[in-house]
């Protein structure tokens, strides 16, 4: 079955369907600014470049505005939600949250935390049920004031180097599924390391980008054709693996605390059948192929870790880090 396209679509913000000329722009190696790369995959107009100095994949071209092409319109994102803010139905991630909130808790158990590109405020009412003090970053306008209205967080509407917020002042910084957004990766580690206290933890989940490369030749190996959307490249610009994440917090003063695969995520399917992005959980049986998909390489990451493989099957990687 095919997902509802159009000539742009809504997906919270819009995205285009090819992206042309006009619609995108080259870039140099977000990692060491390297612009030699070979290009191992096309998606709708973008490239996914392999640096050949560091080994970094990242978008190139990338989409003109990556990091704000998800900003929306807040009706349409309200809708998207509105029974989880009644508190009729649960958020399709909630189990990923408390999941992932409860690994951060094993390193800081209580405290300050300051979540980045907060979107609704999802992951951060799962922290504040935890017992943090929360505070939200989220660039976009829309999303932003429905977070702080809908579950009264402090959210700043902003991009995080646009801000002024005073040094060493949290206890935990986190990133969930948004450091692979971020355009400029390194001033956001910057900053992230001048507003940490000198025990706190910066925890940043991002998708893996050598699970993707495995995806990607696995469809070539079966023929399949068309848009898949394995990069997500229309908004995703850096596609992180652990080794390359290594190398660029080490860059940054930060080493690695811990590391865990996370939960698989049970992707909400109403899309496909509606044309529109609900955020509810759906039932097992709308892509019962995909969350089995997901399951075998969950397991297939864990298999890896205790192997001592790091690590190419896992969906997501998720990295807890601590000033060296
Ligand atoms: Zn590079």
């Amino acid at each position: 079955m095919q997902r509802v396209l159009k000539d742009d679509y809504i997906h919270g913000g819009t995205q285009k369907d090819l992206y042309e000329e006009k619609d995108k722009e080259a870039c140099t190696c977000p990692l060491c600014g390297s612009d030699e790369f070979k290009q191992i995959d096309e998606e709708r107009g973008l490239g996914i470049a392999n640096c050949l100095n560091c080994n970094l994949l990242y978008t190139n071209p990338t989409a003109v505005n990556a990091d704000k092409n998800y900003f929306g319109e807040s009706d349409t994102i309200y809708n998207e939600a509105r029974l989880i803010f009644k508190g009729r139905k649960k958020h399709h991630r909630d189990r990923n949250y408390i999941y992932e909130v409860n690994k951060i808790r094993k390193l800081k158990p209580n405290g300050k935390l300051l979540d980045i590109g907060t979107n609704m405020g999802f992951f951060l009412r799962k922290a504040r049920e935890a017992g943090f003090e929360v505070e939200g970053v989220e660039p976009s306008p829309s999303l932003s004031k429905i977070a702080e209205r809908e579950w009264g967080m402090k959210i700043y509407n902003s991009f995080l180097q646009e801000l002024d917020l005073p040094e060493k002042s949290y206890d935990v910084i986190t990133m969930v599924d948004v450091f692979e957004h971020v355009i400029n990766p390194q001033e956001m580690l910057k900053s992230c390391y001048s507003l940490l206290k000198d025990d706190g933890v910066l925890a940043i989940k991002v998708p893996n980008g050598a699970y993707n490369k495995v995806k990607m030749k696995l469809a070539k190996r079966l023929g399949k054709k068309g848009v898949m959307d394995i990069w997500d490249s229309y908004e995703h610009v850096v596609h992180y693996t652990y080794p390359t994440m290594k190398h660029l917090v080490a860059e940054h003063g930060f080493i690695v605390k811990s590391f865990f695969v996370p939960l698989p995520i049970h992707s909400p399917e109403w899309a496909r059948l509606v044309g529109h992005y609900y955020q509810y959980p759906s039932p097992f049986i709308f892509s019962w192929k995909k969350i089995m998909m997901r399951r075998l390489f969950f397991w297939m990451g864990k298999l890896e870790r205790i192997f001592g493989r790091k690590t190419r099957y896992s969906p997501d990687l998720f990295f807890l880090l601590q000033k060296a």
